[in-house]
C-alpha cells in the first residue's frame, strides 16, 4: 500500500503561527466567462504545506536546492510515534528504536491529529537532532511546520543542516503505523531557493 504523507495546498492549508502572509493566494487569470480555457496563478511561501529546508534558510550564505541530489530523495523510513511527548522530543525517545544508516527518521506526533496550526506543537530539540546525527542518517521529518520551536538561534536547524541532513517539515501521519517503510520525497524543481514543497509518500514493506 501507498501512503500520502504530504498536506494538501489549498487557500485554507495552516501556515506557521496563521501569519497572513504565508497564506497561499490563488487568482484565475483566465475563466470560461472571459475566455476559453482556465488558468490560476498562484502565489506561496516556499514552507507552505510538506516541504524541505536547505542550510541557506537558517546559514547566512548557505547552499541552497542547487545542492540537491536525486538519490537524497529516495530510501529507508522509520517513522516513530511519539504521540505522546508534549513539547520536545530528546536523545531519550530514541532509545527503543533501531534507527540505521541511510535511514530517513519521520517523528510522528500529537501534530498530525489536527490539521490547525498548534502554537504548543511537539518539536526535535537539538539534543535529540544530535543523537540522530550520530546515527549517520539521511534526513529528518516532522509533521509540523517548524523542526525546533522558537528555540533563540535555532540550535536544531543549525545542527541538522550543519551536518548535512536533510530536514522535511509539514509531513502528515495521522494513521500511519509506527515501522520501516520504502520513502519517497520529490520536491519542485526551483533554482537556489532555501526551501522547497514536495510530494513524500511512504510504501509499505512487501
Ligand atoms: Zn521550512
Amino acid at each position: 500500500m501507498i501512503h500520502d504523507i504530504s498536506m494538501a495546498i489549498s487557500k485554507d492549508i495552516q501556515v506557521y503561527k496563521n501569519k497572513e502572509i504565508k497564506k497561499p493566494f490563488f487568482i484565475d487569470i483566465a475563466n470560461y466567462s472571459n475566455g476559453s480555457v482556465y488558468e490560476t496563478n498562484m502565489t506561496f511561501n516556499l514552507h507552505t504545506g510538506t516541504h524541505i529546508d536547505f542550510p541557506l534558510h537558517i546559514i547566512e550564505h548557505g547552499e541552497t536546492s542547487d545542492s540537491l541530489e536525486l538519490s537524497d530523495l529516495i530510501g529507508e523510513a522509520i517513522v516513530i510515534d511519539l504521540s505522546k511527548v508534549q513539547d520536545g522530543i530528546h536523545s531519550c525517545d530514541f532509545i527503543n528504536y533501531e534507527i540505521k544508516e541511510n535511514d530517513f527518521v519521520l517523528l510522528k506526533t500529537k501534530n498530525s491529529e489536527t490539521d490547525h496550526f498548534l502554537f504548543d506543537y511537539t518539536y526535535l530539540a537539538e539534543d535529540g537532532a544530535s543523537y540522530l546525527i550520530s546515527k549517520n542518517i539521511k534526513g529528518v521529518g516532522i509533521d509540523a511546520l517548524g523542526i525546533e520551536r522558537s528555540q533563540v538561534g535555532h540550535p536544531t536547524h543549525k545542527v541538522l543542516l550543519n551536518n548535512g541532513l536533510f530536514i522535511i517539515e509539514g509531513l502528515r501521519l495521522k494513521g500511519i503505523i509506527e515501522g520501516r517503510y520504502d520513502f519517497i520525497i520529490l520536491p519542485l524543481k526551483i533554482s537556489n531557493v532555501e526551501a522547497l514543497p514536495a510530494r513524500a509518500i511512504l510504501i509499505d514493506k512487501a
